[in-house]
């Protein structure tokens, strides 16, 4: 479905990253990940990547820098060719009541998790519209849909995140390039490993179970693909029925 296409994908070291980025590779796509820390995450991500018979790159890059998201588009471009599938889902949280949080946890997860996304469609924004082609998928979430207490800069973030998809959307499509959202529910990642009540969880989900990284990286596959090339600004849950 992707063969012969540059995919780039932010957080790719690890969870729903990894799990989009191995299953592009398995459709035919080079893959580029960006990952924030773990050197040797994004190393093994590469190395299954390369086992697929892919190219695959790994660029340590903080994504709410825009200066090293440039600095790691410009070195993509040159070791992998020009981008056709942009997917941003690095992502953190720094959860906490709004009255205790501090301005600095609001502010690391507004700068990784939107800033973020806008610092890397910026980047690729150019090279699409050369391509006069190009796919934008945005890692959303159902708190950026339905908020979630606790959670006030996260859902925030991706809410933005939405907004910016829409807006973008409708900035590209005249140029014939897609920019999507995805939101996730509870996906088992280390992200959410921690997580308390199981049984209250599970009462939230309508299909009783977690989603896995490939739940999701399916999807993004689909947005990436040729046949959703007339699908733009959409939100697409992927999240057991959680935001029905
Ligand atoms: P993980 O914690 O498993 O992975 C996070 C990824 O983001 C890692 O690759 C990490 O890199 C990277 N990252 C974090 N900060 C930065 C940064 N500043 N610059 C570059 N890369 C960074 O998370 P998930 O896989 O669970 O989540 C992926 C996305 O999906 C996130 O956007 C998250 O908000 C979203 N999501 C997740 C849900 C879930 O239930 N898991 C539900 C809804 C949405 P490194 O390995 O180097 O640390």
């Amino acid at each position: 479905m992707l063969k012969g296409k540059i995919a780039l994908i932010t957080g790719g070291s690890r969870g729903i990253g990894r799990a989009i980025a191995l299953a592009m590779a398995g459709q035919g796509a080079d893959v580029a990940i960006l990952y924030g820390a773990n050197e040797q995450a994004a190393g093994e991500t590469c190395e299954k990547i390369t086992q697929m018979g892919r190219n695959a790159l790994a660029c340590r890059c903080d994504v709410s820098s825009l200066e090293q998201v440039k600095e790691a588009v410009s070195q993509v471009t040159k070791e992998l060719g020009a981008i056709d599938i942009l997917v941003n889902c690095a992502g953190i949280t720094r959860d906490g009541l709004a009255m205790t949080m501090k301005e600095s946890d609001f502010d690391a997860v507004l700068d990784t998790n939107l800033k973020g996304s806008f610092h890397t469609i910026k980047c690729c924004y150019g090279g699409f519209l050369k391509k006069k082609a190009g796919r934008i998928i945005n890692i959303s979430s159902v708190s950026g849909i339905m908020g979630n207490a606790g959670q006030s800069n996260y859902s925030a973030s991706k809410a933005g995140v939405i907004g910016l998809t829409k807006s973008i959307a409708r900035e590209l499509a005249p140029r014939g390039i897609c920019c999507n959202a995805i939101a996730p529910g509870f996906i088992a990642t280390d992200m959410t490993a921690e997580l308390g009540d199981q049984n209250a969880l599970m009462g939230m989900i309508p299909m009783k179970r977690m989603g896995t990284p490939e739940d999701v990286a399916a999807l993004a596959v689909f947005l990436a693909s040729e046949g959703a090339g007339y699908i733009t600004g959409e939100v697409i849950r992927v999240d057991g029925g959680i935001a029905i």
